[in-house]
């Protein structure tokens, strides 16, 4: 997917909050469903994920929202952000794709929980989509 060793930095809005991505992306995916679509404030969110020891924040300190137990969604408590996504029974560390520098560095694959989909959402038919979490 990417060069070995590569690493990504990404932020908030307001430059409060800045991390550091190393490693491999272990995936990138829309989800549709309705947590993420009030997270992000829009049609649905999307991810880019690292194994957790490649996630390090260079600044500042997230807030955290626990929307489901066991889910803690990172914020930034001074310009509201959304940035990240962490749950205990997750093997990955997803970051808001779109608060990378370069968001185009991962190119996601797979649409999830389509079943929650607005209708004005238009699926892009040459990626995956499953009705919930594969
Ligand atoms: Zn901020
Ligand atoms: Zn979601």
């Amino acid at each position: 997917m990417t060069a070995p060793n590569p690493h990504h930095d990404g932020g908030c809005m307001c430059g409060a909050i800045r991390y550091r991505l190393h490693g491999p992306f272990t995936y990138s995916a829309h989800c549709h469903c309705r947590s993420c679509q009030r997270a992000v404030g829009a049609g649905f969110a999307t991810y880019s994920a690292v194994a957790p020891d490649n996630f390090e924040i260079l600044q500042g300190e997230m807030a955290i929202y626990h929307s489901s137990p066991g889910v803690r969604r990172g914020f930034c408590g001074t310009c509201g952000t959304s940035l990240s996504y962490a749950g205990d029974d997750w093997t990955d560390y997803a970051i808001l794709s779109a608060t990378l520098d370069d968001p185009s560095a991962a190119r996601p694959t797979t649409n999830v929980y389509v079943s929650e989909k607005q209708p004005w959402v238009v699926l892009d038919e040459r990626l995956r989509a499953y009705p919930k979490f594969p």
